[in-house]
């Protein structure tokens, strides 16, 4: 990045539990408190520069950070400041995981790739033979996103990107007026970026048209919280757990987390990944998103940046935190739970009920339940009764059906209790 200028000095934290977290309903809130207790600790770090390549985010005041969390089933954690900063590079995953849901992973990919650059964000990173940046990340590949972004002219298209980053966070966002306008009066490299993409074919329309919304994307004014809830709803699926409103396909969502996974922090990712383990997207702003497929979205915001651009107190509390609660995305060996909850031997009928949710290594399990009772006993009736079960993985169907095409084939009669078609035929049944 350009270098950053002010210097940073150290931080007072007010380390504030949320109160709207349980301990409102009158529970004491210890998520909270872990979240205060290591922002505590990352405020000891105090290096660091404001960007200000961006004039207008020169202005911020270095000392605020805060930090929150969210679960997909809706609850939220906060700890630090409470203020709003804008958005910058973070909108980018959000506005590529509406323009896939929009149009499709191979429409995008016609014109933006998927690699790691290894270079900085405002890099001429273009793929020779194609093109292409070489991801949606980078500054050149948000520019052709957001030129993608659906609407008949740029008016409906920044309504339309508006529109999906306010219903990721759960809110209207609004536009921070001054960054706009210092975004669009010092943003002549990502013109020029603009130019290079239009040039070799890969960008819609005018490079001013998706400059307009690019910039304006960027100039989004979010707080912690926000970046919280726009994470969770990456991490449910695509539907936001506050509002329970679907933003994307759950496979957007998927597309969008693994760009984050290799990609979302700059020419930091890779060691990103090593020491948090969490997809993620910094800004210019001082912000982090970062995601834990299934379980949290997390928000941090702290202005002052490092050399790659990453929030240095930011970075320090995420890979803090990542270690505290255990979220490393591939720090999760377990001992797979069985799903079989009981079962039962009446009139020659061997029921087994099963709960929870059927992926790959619990239909194994309740599998190998079925083919060892099969083998013990003389043909008759096996049941497995799917009332209980909340989600199925496509793989489940497959299975499932096999191994009873396999013991009706052996002389039993197998039956399938699933009056919630949770093993649909087309396998299309991962979303419930
Ligand atoms: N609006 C900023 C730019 O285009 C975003 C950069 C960032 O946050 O990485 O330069």
């Amino acid at each position: 990045m350009p270098p950053p200028s002010t210097p940073n000095p150290p931080p007072t934290v007010r380390a504030t539990p949320n109160p709207t977290g349980p301990h409102a309903t009158g529970r004491t809130d210890h998520i909270s408190a872990g979240l205060a207790d290591l922002l505590i600790r990352a405020s000891r770090q105090h290096g660091g520069r404001l960007a200000d390549y961006i004039p207008e985010l020169a202005h911020v005041d270095p000392d605020r950070f805060g930090i929150a969390m969210t679960s997909v089933l809706g609850r939220s954690y906060r700890a630090g400041d409470e203020n709003t900063f804008t958005i910058q590079s973070i909108s980018k995953p959000f506005v590529y995981a509406m323009v896939i849901d929009e149009l499709g992973l191979e429409e995008v990919a016609r014109n933006v790739g998927f690699e790691p650059s290894g270079e900085p964000f405002n890099a001429i990173s273009l793929e020779p033979d194609t093109g292409r940046p070489d991801n949606a990340m980078i500054n050149a590949g948000a520019i052709v996103i957001s030129s993608m972004v659906p609407g008949i002219n740029t008016d409906r298209q920044v309504r339309r990107m508006r529109a999906a980053m306010s219903a990721f966070a759960g809110r209207e966002l609004e536009l921070d007026e001054a960054v706009l306008s210092s975004e669009a009066a010092t943003g002549d490299r990502n013109r020029a970026l603009g130019y290079l993409a239009l040039a070799a074919g890969r960008l819609d329309g005018s490079v001013a048209d998706a400059m307009e919304v690019y910039f304006q994307q960027c100039s989004l004014k979010v707080s912690v919280e926000d970046l919280a809830v726009m994470g969770a709803t990456l991490a449910h699926g695509g539907t936001n757990p506050v509002t329970g409103d679907r933003v994307v396909s759950e496979l957007a969502a998927r597309h969008t987390l693994s760009m984050m996974a290799s990609c979302g922090m700059y020419d930091y990712s890779g060691e990103w990944m090593i020491r948090v383990g969490l997809p993620a997207k910094s800004g210019v702003g001082g912000g982090i998103v970062a995601i834990l497929p299934g379980q949290f979205g997390i928000g941090v915001h702290s202005a002052p940046l490092d050399a790659r651009g990453n929030s240095v107190r930011g970075v320090e509390a995420l890979t803090e935190l990542s270690d505290y609660f255990g979220m490393h995305l591939l720090g999760h060996p377990r001992s797979p739970l069985s799903p079989i909850v009981s079962t039962r031997d009446c009139d020659g009928v061997h029921t087994v009920a099963v709960r929870g949710e059927l992926d790959f290594v619990s239909t194994e399990q309740l599998v190998h339940h079925l083919l060892d009772h099969c083998e013990q006993a003389e043909p008759a009736t096996v049941r497995v009764d799917l009332s209980a079960v909340t989600r199925a993985r496509p793989i489940a169907g497959r299975l499932l059906t096999a191994t009873g095409d396999d013991l009706r084939r052996h002389g039993w009669e197998f039956q399938l209790l699933d009056s919630a078609c949770l093993l649909t035929p087309d396998g299309d049944n991962a979303t419930r």
